[in-house]
């Protein structure tokens, strides 16, 4: 609700020596215009701008509290707003909607200052203006922190997206983008690249006899001991199911068949033991093996490992296979 002006008012005008965009403003020169500023006063709750708004009017708060909120006031508020300072300024010099929403936490009492008034204070105080632009920029860095803190959390967010749920492994989303990439490294830079897809054998009966939540634990400790049982270089991942997948980067043929061996082996040796503290039986896993050709895509070389695996299921299991 608007009150009387704040030519009525003088204790308000004399109370502007604290507002920053005043800072340094001879208030001799400004106190006319100011004083044809309407006063403004809030009641606890009361919204003063909302979003979507269209108005030309900021504002110098005088007593009280306001809350800043970026959209709605489900979330914490971005900031809150002192005796002292101002609000609306963005929308008054660009003419766009407003952005945030603003509340009182209290009783307040602002200063209202529209677009007429605004300009007059730019042309007649040369530190108005500086104070102004000192605010913007403020604010400005204030959105530049937002966004850093924003990208941190993508960032955070696409690791989440990228892991397995049950073995904490990379999954097939990270396998894509890493692959494509090693395999263009490895092209650009004339070193061998290998790829390995391993499977568990027979899992499906396994999961019939000894329940699915055994399996679940088998494809933990699986990833657990694939994670040891490669070089620490290598690079594995969860390709779905029992599926996994190691890329094995600047490995030869033989280097990569004497790793397929060593982790087939010791993945048979593993002891892995249900909930209860039973012994569950010994598990096997077969693997294919494709060294990537310089014709190779990221989808032929994943194609030719599968092909492989096939082979050594066909073999017999608990074997590797070119
Ligand atoms: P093969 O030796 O030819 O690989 O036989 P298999 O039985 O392992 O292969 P198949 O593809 O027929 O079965 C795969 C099984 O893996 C079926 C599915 O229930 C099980 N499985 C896939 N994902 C999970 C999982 O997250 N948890 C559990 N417990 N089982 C899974
Ligand atoms: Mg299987
Ligand atoms: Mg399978």
């Amino acid at each position: 609700m608007f009150q009387d002006y704040a030519l009525a008012n003088l204790t308000a005008i004399d109370e502007t020596s604290n507002f920053y965009v005043l800072r340094g403003v001879d208030l001799h020169n400004v106190k006319g215009l100011l004083s044809l500023c309407a006063i403004r006063e809030l009641t606890k709750g009361e919204v003063l701008i909302r979003p979507g708004e269209i108005s030309s009017r900021m504002y110098l708060l005088l007593e009280g509290k306001l809350r800043v909120f970026l959209d709605n006031d489900e979330q914490e508020p971005i900031a809150i707003l002192k005796p002292g300072e101002s609000v609306g300024e963005l929308s008054l010099i660009d003419k766009k909607p407003r952005s945030s929403l603003v509340v009182a936490d209290e009783a307040s009492k602002l200063l209202e200052v529209d677009s007429q008034m605004f300009w007059s204070l730019v042309q007649s105080s040369h530190e108005f203006a500086i104070n102004l632009f000192s605010i913007l920029a403020e604010r400005l860095r204030g959105n530049n922190a937002a966004i850093v803190e924003i990208n941190r959390l993508q960032q955070e967010y696409k690791r989440y997206a990228t892991i397995d749920g049950l073995t904490g492994l990379y999954n097939r989303r990270w396998l894509d983008e890493i692959l494509e990439r090693q395999i263009e490294r490895s092209k650009r830079d004339k070193i061998p690249l290998t790829l390995i897809m391993l499977d568990v054998d027979f899992f499906k009966k396994f999961n019939d006899t000894y329940g699915h939540q055994a399996g679940d634990i088998v494809l933990l400790e699986l990833g657990k001991g694939l994670k040891n049982f490669f070089r620490p270089t290598d690079l594995i991942a969860r390709y779905g199911g029992e599926e996994f997948t190691a890329i094995l980067p600047n490995t030869s043929e033989e280097e990569a068949q004497a790793a397929a061996e060593r982790v087939r082996k010791a993945v048979s040796q593993m002891k892995i033991e249900a909930m209860d503290g039973t012994k569950l039986p010994q598990i096997t896993i077969s693997l294919g093996i494709a060294r990537m050709k310089d014709s190779d895509s990221m989808e032929s070389l994943l194609d030719a490992a599968d092909k492989a695996l096939y082979r050594a299921k066909k073999a017999g299991r608990n074997c590797s296979s070119f």
